[in-house]
């Protein structure tokens, strides 16, 4: 699905997130026009309201050129916190194009007094202590960062993925294919079905995936944290609400 952005769009959200679609349905009706753009990555993407763009701009420079191309007024960078070359990317070509950037990123999970977490800088770390500690794995880092634990021979994986992996897997696996939102009761019926005794995820934040962690809690299941990689400095906000203000203030 494409739109015309000369039309409509003024202010470019870079999506994939739940923030992006929340914030593209803030600014409906507002006045200030949008454009969401897609990576492509998975079928079937759950898509914004208004205008959508799916596909890469071709590095930094395709996109200071598309920016320019498309008269944009400002980008929010609602990406995922993960996906961070696009962030290096919009930090790099608004700053060429002299357009205002904001990211909007959600907080992440911070551990409570009955969590076990294992604090880890990255996907390799992560996979060592798989190696060390793991014998029934639930694994939720998605489908790209799979291959990272293909090597690991002496744990089984139970692989939570909305598509397929393409890249290769550990040699004793299954694949759950789901997408969330996920609640307590049926997280914790998936670890103890499976005799889960090692979790491993991404430090994403936010709400819809977040009830694994109380349920490895209340079934003193060990959690592999995977840390946030660092982002470039820049104007930030956490949540849609303080987006759409900033917003409002610059193209008033
Ligand atoms: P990434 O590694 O940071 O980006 C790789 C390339 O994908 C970018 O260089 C860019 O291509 C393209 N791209 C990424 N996001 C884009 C967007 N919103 N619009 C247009 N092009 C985009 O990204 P990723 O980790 O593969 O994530 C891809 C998308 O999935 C992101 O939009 C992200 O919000 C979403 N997502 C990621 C995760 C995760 O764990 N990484 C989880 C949930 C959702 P060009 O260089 O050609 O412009």
């Amino acid at each position: 699905m494409t739109g015309d952005p000369r039309a409509t769009g003024r202010v470019l959200i870079l999506g994939g997130t739940g923030e992006a679609r929340a914030l593209a349905s803030a600014l409906e009706g507002t006045g200030i026009g949008f454009i969401s753009s897609l990576a492509g990555r998975v079928n079937n993407p759950r898509l914004p309201v208004g205008p959508v763009r799916i596909g890469g701009f071709g590095g930094p420079d395709g996109l200071r050129e598309w920016l320019l191309a498309n008269r944009i007024r400002a980008v929010v960078d609602a990406t995922h916190p993960f996906a961070a070359t696009i962030t290096r990317n919009a930090a790099r070509a608004t700053a060429e194009a002299g357009v205002p950037l904001l990211r909007l990123r959600r907080e992440p999970w911070s551990p409570g007094a009955a969590d076990r977490w294992i604090r880890v800088p990255d996907l390799p770390a992560a996979a060592a202590e798989v190696a060390r500690r793991g014998t029934r794995v639930l694994l939720t880092t998605g489908r790209q960062d799979v291959g990272v634990f293909a090597g690991i021979d002496t744990a089984w994986f139970l692989i939570r993925v909305v598509d397929a992996p393409t890249a290769a897997l550990p040699p004793h696996h299954a694949l759950l294919r789901s997408r969330g939102p996920y609640d307590h009761t049926s997280e914790t019926a998936l670890l103890r079905d499976n005799g889960i005794d090692l979790l491993v995820t991404k430090n994403s934040g936010g709400a819809l995936t977040e009830a694994k962690l109380a349920a490895a809690a209340d079934l003193g299941v060990g959690v592999v944290m995977v840390d946030r990689p660092a982002e470039p400095d820049s104007a930030a906000v956490s949540d849609v609400r303080a987006a759409r203000e900033w917003l409002e203030l610059l193209l008033d």
